[in-house]
């Protein structure tokens, strides 16, 4: 067995990001005892996952509110730690990737706030060196990675292009054009939805402005990343013509999907791909709540206030929580329209070609995929989605290629080495453990 103690913690949040950490204070301040879990090094998430620990918090109002807030709360944060599986009976498994153990927890109540990742929809060439995930590439320059005067053609969908490119220009990169999928009219639609979210439509006028004298492409997508060894420009096109955009780096996503994946293990209900909740945020799952993007993709104030929420609720404090509801609503709402505001076009459905890979760990291609009536049949003849990433990559891409829904998540969530595997404690000595508390 496992030297590693079980822990317990009366609230116990998956997630430090801003949905987890408005959670945790919440709660902790109606006096519950709070625990926070994050496979990061720090607290912040991904909008906020550099320079947490800077005195340079002040420059983001929200940030600085929920970073100083999380602190006087005094909650614990246990960052490094990555849930990997759930236990028997209200407990879950972490892998501690400094140690190399799986350490265990228990809690009375669960806030899940996992956040969201990057969507990949697979075209030629996007797997050159030199094309990112929109937002991958700008974790790696908050992590140091320096793109001065490198070319950059940020392409997809989505809020986040903007927020990338305004943020990669202010590092020193040459935006070349910013390629947005959606059509002018959907994104007019949207601008005028925005009217009612003042804070929002500033913020995009911030980074328009900042991009004043970059193309800022609607209708416009990614057809062929070109390059042989490595990229060396794009091809766009808006349906009616196409040229190429010579550059350095791309930095492409379709929007965000959600990190659905422990929710599912732990028999969380989904609805439309999200995790279902009660309007205290709660699953269908006993004494676990779910929060952030994981229930909808809808941004950061969506985030923080469900997460005020659920950290309410759980903490027994169920009408303080009610007095939010209002607003958490209006921020769904928004969410709804940044669905509809960049849902996929068709055409992104017909980029790959036969040699295309689709999925990058198991070197699987398109056509090999084209014959399979299944994910789970595509799985077994193929192994698509049996890498390291665990189909969170070809997952979301497969699934708008073909349809196919992952229906088959399995501990652990995370590839993790064997020696830990073999160390970790099994669901009769969590049991053991659980007793000893
Ligand atoms: C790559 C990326 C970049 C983004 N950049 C911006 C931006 O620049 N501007 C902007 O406005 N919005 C950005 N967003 C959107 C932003 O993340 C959301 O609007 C919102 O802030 C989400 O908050 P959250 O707390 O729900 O999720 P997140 O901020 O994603 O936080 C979730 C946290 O949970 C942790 N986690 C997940 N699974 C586990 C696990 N199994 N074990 C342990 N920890 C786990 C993650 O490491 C993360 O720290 C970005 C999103 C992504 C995916």
């Amino acid at each position: 067995m496992s030297s590693i103690p079980m822990r317990y913690s009366e609230i116990l949040v998956v997630g430090a990001g801003p949905a987890g950490l408005a959670a945790a204070t919440a709660a902790a301040s109606a006096g519950a005892q709070v625990t926070v879990l994050d496979d990061n090094p720090g607290c912040g998430g991904q909008i906020w996952r550099s320079g947490v620990a800077s005195a340079n918090i002040a420059q983001d109002p929200a940030r600085e509110a929920t970073i100083r807030g999380f602190r006087d709360s005094k909650t614990s944060l246990l960052a490094g730690r990555r849930v990997i599986d759930s236990g028997p009976s209200q407990t879950l498994r972490t892998y501690v990737e400094e140690t190399g153990v799986i350490e265990t927890f228990t809690w009375d109540r669960l806030i899940l706030a996992t956040g969201a990742r990057e969507r990949f929809l697979p075209f030629p060439g996007w797997t050159l060196p030199g094309v990112f995930g929109a937002g991958g590439l700008q974790a790696l320059v908050k992590g140091g990675y320096s793109v001065a005067g490198k070319r950059i053609v940020v392409a997809g969908t989505g809020p986040l292009l903007l927020a990338v490119a305004a943020h990669l220009q202010e590092d020193g990169a040459e935006i070349v054009a910013v390629a947005e999928q959606a059509g002018l009219s959907s994104m007019l639609r949207f601008a005028t939805k925005l009217l009612s979210h003042p804070a929002k439509l500033m913020q995009g006028a911030r980074y328009r402005a900042t991009l004043n004298r970059v193309p800022y492409r609607t209708g416009c997508w990614p057809v062929v990343a070109e390059g042989s060894a490595k990229l060396a420009g794009v091809r766009l096109t808006n349906g009616t013509h196409t040229w190429t955009e010579l550059c350095d780096l791309l930095a492409c996503g379709f929007h965000l999907v959600p990190n659905t994946e422990f929710a599912v293990l732990l028999g969380c209900k989904l609805k439309d791909d999200y995790v279902a909740v009660d309007p205290t945020q709660k699953t269908s799952v006993e004494n676990v709540y779910c929060v952030g993007e994981p229930t909808g993709i809808a941004g950061l104030d969506a985030a923080l206030v469900q997460g005020e929420i659920a950290g309410l609720a759980a903490a027994k404090r169920e009408t303080q929580a009610q007095a939010l509801f209002k607003r958490r609503d209006r921020e769904r709402a928004f969410g709804k329209g940044l669905d509809r505001a960049f849902a996929l076009r068709p055409e992104l459905r017909t980029l790959a070609q036969p040699n295309t890979i689709v999925c990058r760990c198991e070197d699987v291609r398109y056509a090999q995929l084209q014959s399979q009536p299944s994910w789970t049949d595509a799985k077994l003849q193929t192994r698509c989605g049996m890498g390291p990433c665990q189909g969170r990559i070809c997952g979301p891409a497969v699934q708008t290629l073909f349809g196919w829904q992952n229906t088959s998540i399995r501990p652990p969530i995370f590839p993790i080495p064997l020696s830990a595997l073999i160390s970790a404690p099994t669901s009769s000595e969590i049991t053991q453990l659980q007793e000893t508390l």
